[in-house]
């Protein structure tokens, strides 16, 4: 069958998502949705969408969407980007600011799909190490010769660098284009879109699938330079014009509205975090100071990997990683507090 594929897909290794179960009886903490679901006025937002105004194509340049980002975030229209999720943005990105010949930087841990991303479009890559702690350390993230991307919150750690960190890393790269992954930065952390002025090599990208609740419409957006975002737009306009579509316009533009619900859950789901984490470290869990809507924990005695199967066997989902550095930790997605009471319940009995 290879002999039909072109060299490209042959070589591919993919991103492999975390399980959507399709039987829906699991207490789902393995893909850092949210456990509150979307504004009840998002809902009204999209059922109003939805009728005979489907046949005609949705606005190729989101112009709603666009406005209402650029009013809530205090930045100019020609300063955001809208896409079909933050993971299309950052595909767009890649092929929009990096090259081929000039190995781009990124921590050894953090989101996976930077990788599959970099071998998708031939980019080489250098990871640098992580401390003991999973700190990402700034100095080390200098000079790239292609550009650097950083996740912060970093993923799967939730640790946060403060904002003087991001700012070392802009300085120290000041002729390539550096990639601040916000997607989990309304749970915490300081979020560099106030750079953005200053600094034209700056692209910050949120999405609307964690603090918004919205994994299931696939919105994201991304601040910068209007000379970035130009570029993001040929890239976007040389692969397909509708990345959003009108349900998806109309819930993001509601979901920016409604600040009231936003506000609500997101620090909800803090309060459940502060508290699920102390009850892991009474249990001797080492768990790491999280910023996002998950924690990344270790127990003392027990593998990971056990504790993945047997929560799993008691129908509880969480995130394993078999990876170098990380196999020995459970990324666990902060649900309500129903949810985080069970856990730690089927956590007693296994331990
Ligand atoms: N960045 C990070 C760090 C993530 O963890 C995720 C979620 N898997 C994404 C981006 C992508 O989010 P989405 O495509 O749903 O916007």
């Amino acid at each position: 069958m290879d002999k039909y594929l072109s060299r490209l897909a042959r070589g591919l290794v993919p991103y492999v998502p975390g399980e959507q179960p399709g039987d829906g009886d699991y207490i789902k903490l393995n893909t850092n949705e949210n456990p509150y679901g979307p504004s009840p006025k998002v809902l009204e937002a999209i059922r109003r969408e939805t009728g005979e105004k489907l046949r005609l194509y949705p606005d190729p340049t989101c112009d709603a969407l666009v406005n209402a980002a650029a009013a809530k975030y205090g930045v100019k229209k020609d300063q955001v980007f809208t896409g079909n999720g933050s993971d299309e943005i950052l595909a767009f990105s890649f092929m929009a600011f990096f090259d081929p010949d000039r190995p781009i930087m990124f921590p050894d841990i953090t989101y996976s799909f930077y990788p599959v991303y970099a071998s998708l479009f031939g980019i080489d890559y250098v990871t640098v190490p992580v401390d003991s702690g999973f700190d990402i350390r700034p100095e080390q993230l200098m000079n790239s010769s292609g550009g650097v991307v950083i996740a912060n919150p970093n993923a799967p750690t939730g640790i946060a660098l403060p904002l003087s960190a991001i700012r070392r890393i802009l300085d120290g790269n000041p002729d390539t284009v550096v990639i601040v992954d916000e997607a989990y930065i309304d749970f915490g952390g300081q979020s560099a879109v106030s750079l953005i002025d200053e600094y034209p090599n700056l692209l910050v990208v949120h999405t609307f699938s964690k603090s918004r609740a919205l994994a299931g419409m696939r919105i994201g957006l991304a601040f910068g330079d209007s000379g970035l975002i130009r570029a993001l737009e040929k890239v976007k306009n040389s692969f397909n014009s509708y990345t959003l579509d009108r349900l998806a316009l109309a819930a993001g533009v509601a979901a920016l509205e409604d600040d009231e619900y936003y506000r609500v859950t997101v620090s909800k789901v803090k309060e459940t975090r502060e508290w699920f984490t102390a009850e892991l470290r009474k249990r001797d869990f080492s768990v790491t100071d999280s910023s996002a809507n998950f924690v990344f924990a270790s127990h003392r005695s027990v593998r990971a990997e056990d504790l993945f199967r047997r929560l799993r066997e008691k129908r509880i989902l969480v995130r394993y990683f078999k990876k170098p550095k990380i196999d020995n930790h459970l990324r666990i997605t902060i649900g309500t507090d129903e949810d985080m009471r069970t856990v730690i319940d089927v956590l007693d009995r296994i331990l």
